[in-house]
């Protein structure tokens, strides 16, 4: 061996060792192990230094850089769970904080933030749940017996004369292997489900994520709240006032932070969700000025009424009339803090006219489709 090392150059190895930047070692991963992942996300964030980027911008964010650096190891392990929601942590206080720790109430969990959209969520990963997924597609390689080495091996040493559907591993068999095992349990419903086998279809990472996560009914609005003519931003709040998170006099008074609910625009009522944005005489001003441009009637009641006003119309003139309530939502949340801050309360025909500019702008650049020539007429009154 000596000789070989001697003549060749290279230096005998051992296990564990790394290779590509994963540890490869026969005992479990341990959390120490995948330290460096969460110090890689920890550092990423310092790196990024936007604490002063809005919430829309820290989704996106997270969206594309942090949840996914993640992906490398978890296509090839079942990451711990503590170093999964170690992750989860440092994300989570990235968009409410900018910062990666911080210790402070959130102003909607975790778990509503990473349903998917069509649930009420913003489509961010559950990143055990992700890992599942991922793993999934070598338990969907086992069962169709696929080329791989790997894959002949495990048929051949494991699972011999039985199926892959009843096989279940013994406890003298690998770490590894029992946590994909226990990954195919997890699937089987889905995985082994009649009409899905029937239909030919392959598995997909995407897939196996849907059957994981996809449990309870669609929002109906989920459409109109994440439409290409909206501003992320503004897509953002609206997210929040549907879910009545934002923090109003009333909510604020509840946990003890101010002294008055006295609503800051129209000094006459209590401030709550419903009175700042449908019942405010402030707000109605603006509501009638929007009205008369879009031509439309929206109910004084709440923002899921409104959606439900525009139910029946065409998809376009339902984005435009979706983007036009959420920016001025936004605009009189904007008014209510400057009111707050500065005593200072604009006219609402200047909120208005902010709206119009920036949803012609909008229109213009976003390739929206048009549709029916009615459609068309009604885009051009706007414009
Ligand atoms: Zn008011």
């Amino acid at each position: 061996m000596k000789c070989i090392e001697e003549a060749s150059g290279v230096k005998r190895g051992g296990i564990p060792f790394r290779y590509l930047g994963v540890k490869i070692a026969p005992k479990r991963l341990g959390v120490l192990d995948c330290q460096c992942l969460v110090d890689k996300v920890t550092e990423r964030i310092d790196r990024l230094g936007t604490k002063h980027l809005s919430y829309a911008g820290r989704l996106t964010l997270i969206k594309s850089v942090l949840s996914t650096l993640h992906n490398y190891w978890a296509r090839i392990f079942i990451l711990p769970k503590t170093v999964l929601n170690s992750i989860d942590a440092i994300c989570r206080a990235f968009l409410w904080h900018g910062q990666e720790q911080k210790e402070s109430p959130a102003l909607v969990s975790w778990n509503q933030i990473c349903k998917p959209r069509r649930k009420g969520g913003l489509g961010l990963k559950l990143l055990h749940q992700w890992n599942v997924a991922l793993m999934g597609k070598y338990v969907w390689w086992v069962e169709q017996k696929t080329d791989h080495l790997w894959v002949k091996w495990v048929h051949t040493i494991y699972i011999k004369n039985t199926t892959w559907k009843d096989y279940e591993p013994t406890i003298t068999t690998s770490w590894a292997w029992r946590r994909l095992c226990a990954v195919k349990t997890q699937l089987k419903p889905w995985l082994y489900d009649e009409a899905w086998r029937d239909s030919g279809s392959d598995y997909t990472v995407k897939l196996g994520y849907s059957w994981l996560v996809d449990a309870g009914p669609d929002i109906f609005w989920y459409p109109w709240i994440h439409n290409r003519i909206m501003l992320p931003k503004h897509n953002f709040f609206i997210w929040l006032v549907a879910h009545k998170r934002l923090l109003t006099q009333d909510r604020l008074m509840r946990m003890h932070i101010t002294q008055s609910n006295r609503c800051y625009l129209c000094a006459a009522e209590e401030e709550d969700l419903n009175h700042l944005f449908f019942s405010c005489s402030f707000s109605r001003q603006c509501v009638r000025l929007l009205e008369d441009w879009l031509s439309i009637c929206l109910p004084y009641q709440g923002v899921i009424d409104w959606w439900i006003a525009i139910r029946e119309r065409s998809l376009l003139k339902k984005q435009v009339v979706a983007a036009a309530v959420a920016q001025l939502m936004y605009l009189i949340w904007h008014a209510r803090n400057r009111c707050r801050l500065e005593s200072v309360i604009p006219l609402p025909v200047m909120l208005i006219k902010q709206v119009k500019e920036l949803l012609q702008w909008r229109m213009r650049y976003s390739r929206v489709k048009i549709g029916s020539r009615r459609s068309q007429e009604w885009v051009n009154s706007l414009c």
